[in-house]
């Protein structure tokens, strides 16, 4: 809700013109209105002072108080009880606005005394609890004093007249002082404001002929349209109908018009009762209109937050979807269109597993339940969509679930993004990692990952061997004909033993010159075969490139041997196959071993 920014009038008139409207009011009541001889019977300006203060800042307040105070003195001087009661009188209705200004502002946080139900409430409390109460007694010792008013009578004219005048003026007053009118009439429309007119002049119109031309006492026939314009109008056509009741019943009351002149008793009594009425009148229709307005503000609120994250999710590149419980889309944003080929109204209705590739199906509706069940968390899926949903690879759903007023959830959101170019990417990446960039083989990192695999068929009962091989003296082939010639030799050197191998076979580079040999399903006779005639492939020389002379070179290779053993693990294997290598270089090179 949004706080009323207080006012802080920085002019010097600003005081001296609320004295005077405080003095104005002070002395017509007590003119009109002191029926007894005492107290007035009608008290409005306090009112005036409580809207005063209740919409000012409170470095505002003193010079408020004191023009109050001189002007309460003043009235009470030349049109109440005289000199003597002027002070005392003063300090009690600056009182009594006090306590309602300070109880108020302390527990209505927002400031916001009219406009929903609450602060009404708070308002009404203080007002006719402890202000009023303690302030008429004050005044009612003064009164029996100096008038021949009894105290009793004395503390009920006060009592009545300063809560029903507070009840009735001090909230339209708050309205007309935050500038509530100015903001209605900017920005209500032009057919709103016509039936405010229309409703007013009728409510007008009924309050004139109860009260000055009925017959009969028809005190309730006013409440009906009340009730209507403040379901119509809000607080504001209320705040205005309740001042054309006061203002048009108060003076054909006090002008011996009406049905109150019916009463028996002195004008005193009637007036009394008229300011009951005018009371009961503003607490039928003021805390509807206030509870209308909240409700009002509330769903204007919730329409501004509902369009922003409409817009929100119309304009995301990514599938915005409302899933319920059981999976079914509620809601599709616009691109899904152009993202998963499938228009938004075809896809409300059919389950969100309807869009993924059955290989899929268990992780994503996997995924949505655990959203249900971490309503806190957001969870991420990656998924094949459904060949004929689109041309997409593959996609990534972020869900987070959504949750009731009794923090249940009631069904999940979800994002929907293409990650076919991040998967195609990611796979390219992996090839490259996968690859000797020099010579094509399989890198030392995919070697060992198929070198586990095949453990994993050891241990099934597959015969397999591993190749350890080592070109001899490569280091005299850097030396004599240059780093660039090595280079070439190795490239050469794998493509001459490729074609010994079967398809199912792998060669890997492990580092240097030094390589290895994965053959599926061969015992340690045929892996000793394939060994021999890579060595075979190698006889003729290699060529080198032409910036070397045309020259070429024969090389030849050292090996260790060993038959995988399903029991053993990877590492042994290796540190096996390097011990029979070793033992190959120490027999003179350009053989094979086998390992013990
Ligand atoms: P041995 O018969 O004992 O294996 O002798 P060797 O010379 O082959 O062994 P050594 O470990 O002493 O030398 C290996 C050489 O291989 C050293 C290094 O310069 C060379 N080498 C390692 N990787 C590359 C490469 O990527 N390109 C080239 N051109 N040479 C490499
Ligand atoms: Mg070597
Ligand atoms: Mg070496």
């Amino acid at each position: 809700m949004q706080r009323p920014v207080l006012r802080h009038p920085s002019s010097l008139f600003a005081p001296i013109l609320t004295g005077c409207v405080y003095f104005v009011v002070a002395s017509l009541a007590l003119m009109m209105s002191r029926f007894e001889g005492g107290l007035a019977f009608l008290w409005g300006s306090n009112a005036f002072l409580m809207a005063q203060l209740l919409t000012s800042r409170t470095r505002a307040w003193p010079q408020a108080i004191i023009a109050c105070g001189i002007a309460s003195g003043l009235a009470t001087s030349l049109f109440g009880m005289g000199p003597l009661a002027a002070v005392p009188m003063a300090a009690i209705n600056i009182l009594e606005s006090l306590i309602v200004a300070i109880l108020c502002r302390r527990f209505v946080p927002d400031r916001q005394v009219t406009g929903s139900t609450r602060p009404l409430a708070v308002f009404i409390i203080v007002l006719c609890g402890i202000a009023n109460v303690a302030a008429a007694a004050v005044a009612a010792m003064v009164a029996a004093n100096l008038t021949p008013v009894s105290f009793g009578a004395s503390w009920l004219q006060w009592y009545t007249g300063h809560v029903l005048g507070g009840l009735t003026f001090t909230p339209i007053l708050i309205l007309f002082l935050q500038g509530e009118l100015g903001k209605w009439l900017r920005d209500s429309r032009p057919r709103v404001q016509l039936e405010a007119v229309a409703l007013l002049a009728l409510f007008a119109a009924i309050t004139v002929h109860v009260f000055c031309f009925s017959h009969y006492p028809l005190l309730f026939v006013p409440l009906l349209p009340l009730v209507l314009i403040s379901f119509r109008l809000g607080q504001m056509g209320a705040a205005a109908a309740i001042i054309i009741l006061a203002g048009i019943g108060g003076a054909a009351t006090m002008s011996g018009f009406g049905p109150l002149t019916m009463l028996p008793g002195s004008t005193g009594v009637r007036t009394q009762f008229f300011q009951f009425y005018v009371a009961l009148s503003f607490l039928l229709c003021m805390p509807v209109a206030a509870a209308l307005n909240g409700r009002r503000r509330l769903f204007g609120m919730l329409q501004d937050s509902e369009a922003r994250y409409r817009a929100i999710a119309e304009h995301s590149g990514d599938v915005v979807l409302d899933i319920s419980v059981d999976g079914t889309i509620q809601y599709a944003s616009p691109s899904a269109t152009e993202q998963i080929g499938c228009a938004p109204e075809l896809l409300v209705g059919q389950s969100v597993a309807n869009l993924v590739d059955p290989q899929d199906r268990a992780t994503v509706i996997a995924t949505h339940r655990r959203a249900l069940l971490q309503p806190g968390l957001t969870h991420k899926v990656e998924f094949r969509p459904l060949a004929s949903a689109s041309d997409l690879d593959w996609c990534e759903m972020v869900s987070r679930a959504m949750v009731n007023e009794r923090s249940q959830p009631c069904g999940v959101v979800s994002t929907i993004r293409d990650m076919s170019r991040h998967k195609a990417r990611q796979r390219a990446l992996q090839q490259v990692a996968a690859r000797d960039s020099l010579t094509g083989a399989d890198s030392r990192r995919a070697f060992l990952d198929k070198l586990d695999s095949e453990m994993v068929r050891a241990r099934q009962g597959v015969k397999s061997s591993l190749l350890l091989i080592d070109i001899d003296h490569f280091k005299q082939v850097n030396d004599r004909f240059g780093h660039g010639a090595g280079d070439h030799v190795l490239t050469a050197f794998v493509e001459r033993l490729r074609p010994g191998l079967r398809g199912g076979d792998s060669i890997g580079r492990l580092g240097g010159e030094e390589f290895a040999i994965l053959l599926g399903d061969s015992d340690i006779d045929q892996a000793s075969m394939v060994c021999e005639r890579l060595r075979q492939a190698l006889v003729a020389p290699i060529a080198l490139a032409d910036d070397a002379g045309g020259k070429a070179i024969r090389v030849t290779f050292s090996a260790g041997l060993v038959q995988l053993d399903g029991s053993s693990t990877r590492s042994v294997m290796l540190e096996a196959a390097d011990k029979a290598l070793y033992r190959a270089k120490h027999s003179g090179r350009n053989c094979m071993r086998l390992a013990a």
